[in-house]
């Protein structure tokens, strides 16, 4: 980095994640006549890309209204509502389409490389900032920013290994860097606490003992004591409840089960939206129509059998009891447990296919027209640094790609000025 002494404008991206590199191309090439340089802290770039989706990298997602799109952030949303309008889903598979990555849409609405390996990302950016002449330089560490001067209109970086560098423009894309925050309060940004999203909870209970893999459709997953509530499907895990219900409700809940230093109860319905009296009503009829059969054989509400057994277990049911013997109390309870189960969460565990942190810049410090702070001209930021993030299912790299793309277009206009 020690010969960096062009006269060319030149843009300075610290982090060499989704976000910078997209940046980094955008600008580059819309200006080849700006020095493009990414400053990357570890021994690789794209670290958190080549993991992502389980190795196959969820790239995005096949909603592509922006109005539908942003009730995916639970922080974020409004301010990502207009960059949404300038580059969203369909620009980011048209993107990678245009440099040869065919991508594929799987029922849930994520999407994919068709390849099912997120290598093909990677491949593509790094082929991407090597057409642009990016200039990577990786192992070294920001540890200081110091914002232009009225003697120097530019900013002075420093590193802990090598010698300070300036730069006219300046992106931050360093994900979610402790030390990166702590450096941007000092120079008066607010930043949001980090906590984490998406997660799964950790549940101890004799209903769900060994019957890890089970999974339900449709549930919907209440927190007690709190307006929290979310629908999708669940997952029976070797240490308590996972999938999208569960993860939907982290995401929203992040900050509220952080303060319950995630001990809180939840309150499954197993049926999805069945209300408890017509459940009681439902059962009666399948005693009065079933008066020989046990209930435990014939599970309802598409529930898994090995579930369904649990339930009726927990409600008093003996499994050799007749449906006509069932008690009143009985069914009410099956009922409850049916539509009310209540389980203590003791806990939560990272769900390996996708996690993010929540927190961050303060989105009232940033101009979203084009990712640039509000408080220095010229310094921009994107990606999970900012104070956004968004539920599973490709909405966190969009933002990085939204944030990114803008910023870079933003950078390389203002540089030909
Ligand atoms: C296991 C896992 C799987 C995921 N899967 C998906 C998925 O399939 N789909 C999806 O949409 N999202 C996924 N995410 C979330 C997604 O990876 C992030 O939202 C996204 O990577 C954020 O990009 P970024 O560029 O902002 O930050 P990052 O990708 O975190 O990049 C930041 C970079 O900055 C560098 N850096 C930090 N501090 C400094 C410093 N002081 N000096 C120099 N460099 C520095 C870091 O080393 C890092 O390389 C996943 C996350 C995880 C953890």
């Amino acid at each position: 980095m020690d010969n960096l002494t062009t006269e060319k404008p030149r843009l300075v991206i610290i982090g060499g994640g989704a976000a910078g590199f997209f940046a980094a191309i955008t600008a580059a090439e819309n200006n080849p006549n700006l020095e493009v340089i990414i400053i990357e802290k570890g021994k690789d770039t794209l670290q958190k890309v080549r993991i992502s989706g389980g190795g196959r990298c969820n790239l995005t997602h096949a909603c592509f209204v922006p109005r539908d799109l942003v009730k995916f952030y639970p922080r974020g949303n409004k301010e990502l509502l207009g960059p949404f309008h300038k580059f969203s889903t369909g620009d980011t598979i048209d993107w990678f389409d245009k440099r040869g990555v065919k991508t594929k849409i799987e029922d849930d609405g994520r999407v994919f490389p068709v390849s099912d390996d997120s290598q093909t990302i990677i491949n593509c950016l790094w082929k991407a900032v090597k057409t642009a002449k990016v200039q990577i330089h990786t192992s070294q560490k920001l540890v200081n920013i110091q914002p232009p001067t009225a003697e120097n209109p530019r900013y002075k970086l420093s590193f802990a290994q090598h010698s300070p560098i300036e730069t006219d423009y300046l992106l931050l894309t360093t994900g979610s860097s402790a030390a990166i925050w702590d450096m941007l309060q000092s120079i008066d940004y607010q930043i949001i606490e980090p906590v984490p999203s998406l997660f799964t909870f950790n549940i101890k209970d004799e209903r769900l003992k060994d019957l890890a893999g089970v999974a339900v459709p449709q549930a919907q997953v209440t927190v007690k004591s709190q307006k929290l509530s979310a629908e999708g499907s669940l997952l029976v895990t070797h240490w308590g409840l996972s999938a999208f219900a569960v993860l939907r409700l982290s995401a929203w809940g992040a900050r509220v089960l952080h303060e319950l230093d995630y001990k809180f109860e939840v309150v499954f319905n197993w049926t999805g939206f069945e209300k408890v009296q017509d459940v009681i009503d439902f059962l009666n009829e399948f005693k009065q129509e079933n008066p020989r059969k046990h209930i435990q054989n014939y599970p309802q509400y598409g529930l898994p059998t090995r579930l369904w057994e649990r339930l009726v277990a927990a409600a008093g049911i003996a499994p050799e009891l007749n449906a006509a013997d069932i008690s009143k109390k009985q069914i009410q309870n099956l009922a409850a447990q049916l539509c009310q189960c209540t389980f203590a969460v003791n806990g939560k565990s990272t769900f390996k296919d996708e996690f993010v942190t929540s927190g961050g810049v303060a989105l009232n410090q940033v101009d979203f027209g084009c990712f640039e702070s509000r408080l220095h001209k010229n310094l921009f930021f994107a990606g999970e640094i900012l104070d956004i993030d968004a539920l599973t299912g490709g909405f966190n790299f969009q933002a990085a790609w939204t944030g990114g793309f803008l910023a870079g277009t933003e950078i390389a206009n203002r540089a030909k000025s």
